[in-house]
């Protein structure tokens, strides 16, 4: 690496020494868009990089909340609002225990770049909590919410802050965040977070918008090579928001896919994942897979276990960060994947990467791929501003076209690096460049 990006980057690790995901998310985007910074001379002059991997503001905060049996817990609040340069924050909550401030930058930096690519005017954040959903009742949730939402509604606006769901955080999450901000603003400032209920300023096709997104992303790539999903065998990760809406659009394009899983483990289901029995068990049910997989005669439970040793020519990581690494990569190789497409944020490590692109497979990152989930929010936004509720084909088919243009844009730019079809570096450049400009036009701030 050139001798000035080193430096950077090493004062990043330095400033932030314990945040090893944060420090990888930085370093794949510099590996990217080192060739653009050595040529554009305006960037490294208005030291464009070393501002952005340096978050404009991170708040961390305390969050007390009762149990059903009066017993106090302490969580840790986050919200990163890494960049404002194109619009308010945006980006999701997750609610996690593995959730700490090393994961919720890489998340924040990523969102900068993937809110870019939509071009829909909305700047990167990041927030959530270590709070564990499983196991709580309803008004454990709703009681966690209030206290979160108590600190956090001091920092968030629909023109300056709008936070969204993310793994933990659903409909359910949103509705009472939302309920508890209006008590404290005593305003219905609908714009202020997205994800909402239907009845009360949500956007239709929302819910599927990053699945769907995933899977029209895919098909894009797929039909550069005059291919397209039909018949192929799909491996999907995760049984969230995400996967099942990938599952769904990959079923209904002809695609069968074959596998789900969680943190417990991973179900492979030779006759098709059943998309009724799956979204039953996880959105009404709030249910584990294992307990999908007893519901199914030839649905096998893998307990521990992930889903990479299935074979398939589809790949899609819907789960969370880097759950797919370099031997798994080899193991799917070896079993014939052609193309593989992030669905969660960051899922392949660095490795993995590096093997799929050198065995020549399509790979998109999520900052392309999953794009689709954040591009709807700001159709809801826009909705909200307007007082509108579009109807679902309309927002479907701008989703669609928005995820056909970062295809398209990916392609591109990848093309004017040198670099046909690596849309790693089509996404990092291109994205890059959106915030980039942005920055130059408005100061050193
Ligand atoms: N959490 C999603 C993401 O990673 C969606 C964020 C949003 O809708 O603001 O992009």
């Amino acid at each position: 690496m050139d001798a000035r990006l080193e430096e950077i980057y090493q004062e990043s690790v330095r400033r932030n020494p314990t945040e090893p995901e944060f420090q990888q998310a930085v370093r794949e985007v510099i590996d990217s868009v080192e060739p653009l910074l050595l040529r554009e001379k305006d960037y490294a002059d208005a030291s464009i990089l070393a501002r952005m991997v340096e978050p404009e503001r991170q708040l961390m905060f305390r969050v007390a909340w009762e149990d059903d049996e009066h017993k106090i817990h302490i969580n840790r609040g986050y919200r990163v609002q890494f960049s404002s340069v194109l619009g308010p924050y945006k980006g999701g909550l997750r609610f996690h225990p593995s959730v700490n401030l090393s994961i919720i930058k890489f998340l924040g930096f990523e969102q900068t770049f993937k809110n870019a690519l939509t071009r829909q005017g909305i700047g990167g954040g990041k927030g959530g909590s270590d709070f564990d959903p499983h196991g709580k009742s309803d008004m454990e949730v709703m009681r966690f919410c209030q206290a979160f939402m108590t600190e956090l509604s001091r920092h968030i606006g629909a023109d300056c802050d709008v936070p969204a769901g993310d793994i933990g955080v659903g409909a359910r999450e949103i509705g009472y965040l939302y309920g508890q901000y209006k008590r404290l603003t005593n305003r219905n400032e609908m714009g202020v977070l997205t994800g909402k209920g239907l009845g009360w300023g949500g956007s239709l096709a929302r819910k599927e918008a990053t699945g769907y997104g995933v899977v029209a992303f895919a098909l894009s790539m797929l039909q550069e090579r005059n291919e397209d999903l039909a018949g192929k065998k799909v491996i999907v990760s995760g049984s969230g928001n995400v996967a099942i809406y990938a599952i769904e659009r990959a079923q209904l394009l002809g695609a069968q896919a074959l596998t789900i899983s969680d943190s417990s483990g991973a179900v492979y289901d030779p006759d098709g994942i059943d998309l009724e029995l799956l979204k039953q068990v996880k959105e009404v049910e709030r249910g584990r897979v294992s307990e999908y997989a007893q519901r199914r005669p030839h649905a096998e439970y893998r307990p521990g276990k992930k889903v990479w040793d299935v074979p398939g020519e589809v790949i899609m990581p819907c789960a969370t960060q880097n759950e797919l690494r370099s031997s798994d990569m080899r193991t799917l190789i070896a079993n014939g994947a052609q193309i593989v497409v992030e669905g969660a944020n960051m899922p392949l490590t660095p490795g993995a990467i590096e093997i799929a692109q050198r065995a020549n497979l399509l790979y998109a990152p999520s900052k392309a791929a999953n794009a689709g989930g954040v591009a709807t929010s700001a159709l809801e936004m826009q909705q909200n501003a307007m007082l509108q509720h579009w109807d679902f084909d309309k927002v479907n088919n701008r989703l669609d076209r928005i995820m056909e243009d970062i295809h398209t844009t990916c392609l591109e730019t990848a093309d004017k690096m040198g670099r046909p079809y690596d849309y790693l570096v089509g996404a990092n450049v291109a994205g890059f460049k959106i915030v980039a400009d942005a920055m130059l036009e408005q100061g050193i701030i």
